[in-house]
Protein backbone atom coordinates (compact mmCIF):
# COMPACT_ATOMS: atom_id res chain seq x y z
CA UNK A 1 0.00 0.00 0.00
CA UNK A 2 1.27 3.56 -0.15
CA UNK A 3 2.49 5.22 2.19
CA UNK A 4 0.72 8.07 3.74
CA UNK A 5 2.16 11.06 2.00
CA UNK A 6 5.10 13.46 4.46
CA UNK A 7 4.10 16.18 6.45
CA UNK A 8 5.83 18.79 4.17
CA UNK A 9 3.80 17.91 1.74
CA UNK A 10 0.70 17.72 3.41
CA UNK A 11 1.67 21.42 5.00
CA UNK A 12 1.98 22.72 1.65
CA UNK A 13 -1.37 20.86 -0.07
CA UNK A 14 -3.13 22.68 2.94
CA UNK A 15 -1.37 26.13 2.88
CA UNK A 16 -2.85 25.90 -0.97
CA UNK A 17 -5.78 25.29 -0.34
CA UNK A 18 -5.67 28.09 3.10
CA UNK A 19 -4.24 30.63 0.48
CA UNK A 20 -7.05 30.46 -1.82
CA UNK A 21 -9.69 30.28 1.05
CA UNK A 22 -6.74 33.58 1.86
CA UNK A 23 -7.32 35.35 -1.73
CA UNK A 24 -11.66 34.99 -1.44
CA UNK A 25 -11.68 36.83 1.29
CA UNK A 26 -9.48 39.62 0.22
CA UNK A 27 -11.63 40.03 -2.55
CA UNK A 28 -14.60 39.83 -0.50
CA UNK A 29 -13.25 42.26 1.58
CA UNK A 30 -12.45 44.69 -1.31
CA UNK A 31 -15.59 44.04 -2.59
CA UNK A 32 -17.78 45.14 0.31
CA UNK A 33 -16.04 48.18 -0.08
CA UNK A 34 -15.20 49.17 3.69
CA UNK A 35 -11.55 48.41 4.13
CA UNK A 36 -11.16 49.36 7.97
CA UNK A 37 -7.71 50.99 7.44
CA UNK A 38 -5.66 50.96 11.03
CA UNK A 39 -2.15 52.98 10.58
CA UNK A 40 0.71 50.69 12.41
CA UNK A 41 3.91 52.09 12.30
CA UNK A 42 2.69 55.37 10.54
CA UNK A 43 0.94 56.39 6.68
CA UNK A 44 3.09 54.02 5.35
CA UNK A 45 2.56 50.97 7.58
CA UNK A 46 -1.06 49.83 6.89
CA UNK A 47 -3.57 47.18 8.18
CA UNK A 48 -6.69 46.53 6.52
CA UNK A 49 -10.03 43.99 7.39
CA UNK A 50 -8.86 41.91 4.93
CA UNK A 51 -5.12 41.70 6.61
CA UNK A 52 -7.05 41.19 9.93
CA UNK A 53 -9.10 38.12 8.69
CA UNK A 54 -6.97 36.18 6.70
CA UNK A 55 -4.25 36.16 8.97
CA UNK A 56 -7.06 35.02 11.18
CA UNK A 57 -7.99 32.22 8.75
CA UNK A 58 -4.75 31.02 7.80
CA UNK A 59 -3.08 30.82 11.33
CA UNK A 60 -6.04 28.75 12.74
CA UNK A 61 -6.86 26.87 9.44
CA UNK A 62 -2.86 25.48 9.71
CA UNK A 63 -2.68 25.62 13.55
CA UNK A 64 -6.09 23.52 13.78
CA UNK A 65 -4.81 20.83 11.35
CA UNK A 66 -1.06 20.88 12.43
CA UNK A 67 -1.31 21.56 15.89
CA UNK A 68 2.52 21.16 16.90
CA UNK A 69 3.94 23.79 13.87
CA UNK A 70 5.06 27.21 14.99
CA UNK A 71 2.79 29.96 12.74
CA UNK A 72 3.74 33.53 12.82
CA UNK A 73 2.25 35.51 11.32
CA UNK A 74 2.51 39.55 10.41
CA UNK A 75 -0.30 41.02 12.34
CA UNK A 76 -0.49 41.66 15.54
CA UNK A 77 -3.94 39.74 16.91
CA UNK A 78 -6.26 37.97 19.19
CA UNK A 79 -6.00 34.17 18.32
CA UNK A 80 -9.42 33.05 20.39
CA UNK A 81 -12.17 34.92 18.57
CA UNK A 82 -11.99 32.79 15.03
CA UNK A 83 -15.50 32.59 13.47
CA UNK A 84 -16.11 28.83 11.91
CA UNK A 85 -16.24 30.74 8.70
CA UNK A 86 -12.85 31.56 8.31
CA UNK A 87 -11.46 27.95 8.89
CA UNK A 88 -10.59 26.17 5.78
CA UNK A 89 -10.07 22.36 6.20
CA UNK A 90 -9.18 21.74 2.28
CA UNK A 91 -6.06 20.39 0.90
CA UNK A 92 -4.70 20.07 -3.00
CA UNK A 93 -4.62 16.70 -4.41
CA UNK A 94 -2.22 17.35 -7.12
CA UNK A 95 0.26 18.19 -4.47
CA UNK A 96 -0.24 15.59 -2.41
CA UNK A 97 0.27 13.07 -4.95
CA UNK A 98 3.86 14.18 -5.44
CA UNK A 99 6.67 12.37 -3.97
CA UNK A 100 8.40 14.86 -0.78
CA UNK A 101 11.91 15.17 -1.67
CA UNK A 102 14.02 12.44 0.56
CA UNK A 103 16.27 15.13 2.82
CA UNK A 104 12.08 16.34 4.38
CA UNK A 105 10.13 13.05 4.56
CA UNK A 106 11.70 12.56 7.86
CA UNK A 107 10.19 15.92 9.15
CA UNK A 108 8.21 16.36 12.61
CA UNK A 109 5.71 18.99 13.20
CA UNK A 110 7.17 20.72 15.87
CA UNK A 111 10.49 21.03 13.62
CA UNK A 112 8.33 23.11 10.80
CA UNK A 113 7.81 27.48 11.51
CA UNK A 114 5.30 29.10 9.14
CA UNK A 115 5.99 32.44 8.44
CA UNK A 116 2.76 33.99 7.32
CA UNK A 117 2.04 37.55 5.36
CA UNK A 118 -1.69 37.50 5.29
CA UNK A 119 -1.62 40.42 2.58
CA UNK A 120 1.54 41.64 0.97
CA UNK A 121 1.09 45.06 -0.64
CA UNK A 122 -1.46 46.71 1.66
CA UNK A 123 -0.67 50.16 0.64
CA UNK A 124 -1.44 48.94 -3.20
CA UNK A 125 -4.48 47.59 -1.80
CA UNK A 126 -5.73 50.50 -0.35
CA UNK A 127 -4.77 52.56 -3.51
CA UNK A 128 -6.78 50.03 -5.77
CA UNK A 129 -3.57 48.85 -7.44
CA UNK A 130 -4.43 45.09 -6.88
CA UNK A 131 -2.51 43.16 -8.83
CA UNK A 132 0.43 43.78 -6.47
CA UNK A 133 -1.31 42.15 -3.73
CA UNK A 134 -0.40 38.67 -2.62
CA UNK A 135 -1.47 36.35 0.15
CA UNK A 136 2.18 34.50 1.50
CA UNK A 137 2.55 31.44 3.38
CA UNK A 138 6.53 30.13 3.89
CA UNK A 139 7.67 27.15 5.94
CA UNK A 140 10.76 26.95 7.07
CA UNK A 141 12.93 24.09 8.57
CA UNK A 142 16.39 24.25 10.06
CA UNK A 143 16.15 27.95 9.60
CA UNK A 144 15.90 27.48 5.84
CA UNK A 145 13.00 28.73 3.89
CA UNK A 146 11.63 24.78 2.18
CA UNK A 147 8.52 25.77 0.74
CA UNK A 148 5.74 28.64 -0.14
CA UNK A 149 2.75 29.48 -1.61
CA UNK A 150 1.96 32.50 -3.28
CA UNK A 151 -1.32 33.52 -3.46
CA UNK A 152 -2.00 36.60 -6.02
CA UNK A 153 -5.42 37.26 -5.81
CA UNK A 154 -6.12 39.28 -8.81
CA UNK A 155 -3.96 37.73 -11.34
CA UNK A 156 -5.44 38.74 -14.38
CA UNK A 157 -8.08 41.17 -13.00
CA UNK A 158 -7.46 43.67 -15.79
CA UNK A 159 -8.09 41.04 -18.50
CA UNK A 160 -11.58 40.85 -17.83
CA UNK A 161 -14.14 38.51 -16.16
CA UNK A 162 -13.53 35.67 -18.38
CA UNK A 163 -9.90 35.72 -17.99
CA UNK A 164 -9.76 33.79 -14.90
CA UNK A 165 -9.01 35.51 -11.66
CA UNK A 166 -6.23 34.72 -9.48
CA UNK A 167 -3.57 32.07 -9.19
CA UNK A 168 -1.64 30.74 -6.50
CA UNK A 169 2.15 29.53 -7.07
CA UNK A 170 4.07 26.74 -4.73
CA UNK A 171 7.44 25.36 -4.57
CA UNK A 172 9.63 22.60 -2.73
CA UNK A 173 13.48 23.00 -2.98
CA UNK A 174 14.69 19.98 -4.78
CA UNK A 175 11.07 19.97 -6.78
CA UNK A 176 10.64 23.79 -8.26
CA UNK A 177 7.77 25.39 -8.46
CA UNK A 178 4.75 25.29 -10.13
CA UNK A 179 1.62 27.72 -11.47
CA UNK A 180 3.35 29.95 -13.48
CA UNK A 181 5.49 30.03 -16.16
CA UNK A 182 9.62 30.46 -15.57
CA UNK A 183 10.59 32.78 -17.67
CA UNK A 184 13.88 34.66 -17.80
CA UNK A 185 14.62 38.45 -18.16
CA UNK A 186 15.90 40.14 -21.55
CA UNK A 187 19.86 39.12 -22.52
CA UNK A 188 22.04 41.92 -21.60
CA UNK A 189 19.59 44.27 -19.70
CA UNK A 190 19.58 45.46 -16.41
CA UNK A 191 15.91 45.39 -15.19
CA UNK A 192 15.49 46.29 -11.29
CA UNK A 193 12.49 46.20 -9.52
CA UNK A 194 12.05 47.73 -6.37
CA UNK A 195 9.72 49.45 -3.92
CA UNK A 196 6.76 51.83 -4.70
CA UNK A 197 5.58 53.22 -1.63
CA UNK A 198 8.92 52.82 0.61
CA UNK A 199 11.73 54.55 -1.42
CA UNK A 200 14.52 56.45 0.36
CA UNK A 201 17.51 58.22 -0.33
CA UNK A 202 19.82 55.42 0.00
CA UNK A 203 17.29 52.98 -1.58
CA UNK A 204 17.89 55.35 -4.75
CA UNK A 205 21.79 56.01 -4.39
CA UNK A 206 22.16 52.12 -4.99
CA UNK A 207 19.97 51.84 -7.91
CA UNK A 208 21.52 54.51 -9.51
CA UNK A 209 24.83 52.73 -8.83
CA UNK A 210 23.73 50.04 -10.71
CA UNK A 211 23.24 51.65 -13.63
CA UNK A 212 20.08 50.00 -14.94
CA UNK A 213 18.08 50.22 -18.02
CA UNK A 214 14.64 50.32 -16.42
CA UNK A 215 13.35 50.63 -12.84
CA UNK A 216 10.19 48.84 -12.37
CA UNK A 217 8.56 50.62 -9.38
CA UNK A 218 5.69 48.33 -7.26
CA UNK A 219 4.29 46.90 -4.13
CA UNK A 220 4.74 43.63 -2.87
CA UNK A 221 7.79 41.45 -1.81
CA UNK A 222 5.80 38.41 -2.81
CA UNK A 223 5.09 40.43 -6.54
CA UNK A 224 8.85 41.31 -6.85
CA UNK A 225 9.48 37.76 -6.73
CA UNK A 226 6.79 37.34 -8.85
CA UNK A 227 8.55 40.01 -11.71
CA UNK A 228 11.56 37.89 -11.30
CA UNK A 229 10.71 34.49 -11.93
CA UNK A 230 8.64 35.35 -15.08
CA UNK A 231 11.17 37.40 -16.55
CA UNK A 232 9.72 40.91 -16.02
CA UNK A 233 12.82 41.98 -14.09
CA UNK A 234 16.74 41.15 -13.20
CA UNK A 235 17.40 42.36 -10.15
CA UNK A 236 15.12 43.17 -6.74
CA UNK A 237 16.55 45.30 -5.07
CA UNK A 238 16.03 47.27 -1.31
CA UNK A 239 18.22 48.90 0.59
CA UNK A 240 16.45 49.68 3.38
CA UNK A 241 15.26 48.58 6.59
CA UNK A 242 11.60 47.38 6.18
CA UNK A 243 10.79 43.87 4.99
CA UNK A 244 10.44 41.18 7.53
CA UNK A 245 10.80 37.37 7.70
CA UNK A 246 7.05 36.74 6.91
CA UNK A 247 7.72 38.79 3.68
CA UNK A 248 10.57 37.23 2.32
CA UNK A 249 9.87 33.30 3.52
CA UNK A 250 7.49 32.23 0.88
CA UNK A 251 9.48 34.41 -2.08
CA UNK A 252 12.78 33.03 -1.03
CA UNK A 253 11.73 29.10 -1.19
CA UNK A 254 10.04 29.61 -4.69
CA UNK A 255 12.94 31.90 -5.67
CA UNK A 256 15.30 28.92 -4.71
CA UNK A 257 13.36 26.32 -6.20
CA UNK A 258 14.07 27.60 -9.36
CA UNK A 259 17.59 28.00 -9.34
CA UNK A 260 17.31 32.12 -8.19
CA UNK A 261 19.04 33.75 -5.14
CA UNK A 262 18.07 36.03 -2.12
CA UNK A 263 20.39 37.48 0.41
CA UNK A 264 20.32 40.88 2.20
CA UNK A 265 22.06 43.87 0.16
CA UNK A 266 25.50 42.51 1.90
CA UNK A 267 25.19 39.40 0.50
CA UNK A 268 23.79 37.50 3.62
CA UNK A 269 21.49 34.58 3.56
CA UNK A 270 17.92 35.06 5.74
CA UNK A 271 17.54 32.67 8.53
CA UNK A 272 13.99 31.89 9.67
CA UNK A 273 14.12 29.96 12.24
CA UNK A 274 11.59 30.59 15.21
CA UNK A 275 13.68 33.13 17.65
CA UNK A 276 15.05 35.26 14.51
CA UNK A 277 13.96 39.06 14.70
CA UNK A 278 11.68 39.77 12.03
CA UNK A 279 13.02 42.79 10.72
CA UNK A 280 15.40 42.15 7.66
CA UNK A 281 17.23 45.10 8.37
CA UNK A 282 20.34 44.93 5.72
CA UNK A 283 17.51 45.24 2.68
CA UNK A 284 16.86 42.51 -0.43
CA UNK A 285 19.41 41.43 -3.02
CA UNK A 286 17.50 38.68 -4.80
CA UNK A 287 18.00 37.71 -8.73
CA UNK A 288 16.64 34.59 -10.46
CA UNK A 289 20.08 34.54 -12.73
CA UNK A 290 23.52 36.56 -12.48
CA UNK A 291 23.03 37.38 -8.69
CA UNK A 292 27.22 37.65 -8.59
CA UNK A 293 26.78 41.04 -11.64
CA UNK A 294 24.39 42.85 -8.99
CA UNK A 295 26.01 42.12 -5.73
CA UNK A 296 29.31 43.07 -7.03
CA UNK A 297 27.94 46.35 -7.84
CA UNK A 298 26.23 47.00 -4.68
CA UNK A 299 28.56 50.17 -3.30
CA UNK A 300 30.40 49.64 0.32
CA UNK A 301 28.69 52.82 1.44
CA UNK A 302 25.61 51.22 0.85
CA UNK A 303 26.21 47.91 2.84
CA UNK A 304 27.85 49.86 5.57
CA UNK A 305 24.80 51.93 5.96
CA UNK A 306 22.82 48.71 6.63
CA UNK A 307 23.32 47.10 10.10
CA UNK A 308 22.06 43.07 9.68
P1 LIG B 1 7.38 47.24 -0.65
O1 LIG B 1 8.38 46.81 -1.64
O2 LIG B 1 7.47 48.71 -0.29
O3 LIG B 1 5.98 46.84 -1.00
O4 LIG B 1 7.76 46.48 0.70
C1 LIG B 1 7.76 45.06 0.77
C2 LIG B 1 7.26 44.62 2.14
O5 LIG B 1 8.06 45.20 3.17
C3 LIG B 1 5.83 45.07 2.42
O6 LIG B 1 5.21 44.13 3.25
C4 LIG B 1 6.02 46.35 3.19
O7 LIG B 1 4.93 46.59 4.04
C5 LIG B 1 7.29 46.07 3.98
N1 LIG B 1 8.04 47.30 4.19
C6 LIG B 1 9.07 47.76 3.46
N2 LIG B 1 9.51 48.94 3.92
C7 LIG B 1 8.74 49.24 4.98
C8 LIG B 1 8.69 50.31 5.92
N3 LIG B 1 9.55 51.33 5.82
N4 LIG B 1 7.76 50.28 6.88
C9 LIG B 1 6.89 49.25 6.97
N5 LIG B 1 6.88 48.20 6.13
C10 LIG B 1 7.79 48.19 5.15
MG1 LIG C 1 4.38 42.27 3.44
MG1 LIG D 1 1.21 42.21 5.15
Amino acid sequence: SMASPALLMRVVASAYSVAEKAATIVRNVMSAGDLGIVEKAGPNDLQTKADRLVQMSICASLARKFPKVTIIGEEELPTDDVTEDLIEDGHCEEILKKPCPAQYTGIKEEELVIWVDPLDGTKEYTEGLLDHVTVLIGIAYGGKAIAGVINQPYYNYEAGANAGLGRTIWGVLGMGAFGFQLSEAPAGKHIVVTTRSHSSALVNECITALNPDHVIRVGGAGNKIIQLIEGKASAYVFASPGCKKWDTCAPEAILHAVGGKITDIRGNSFQYNKEVKHMNSAGVLATLRNYDYYASRIPNTVKESLVP
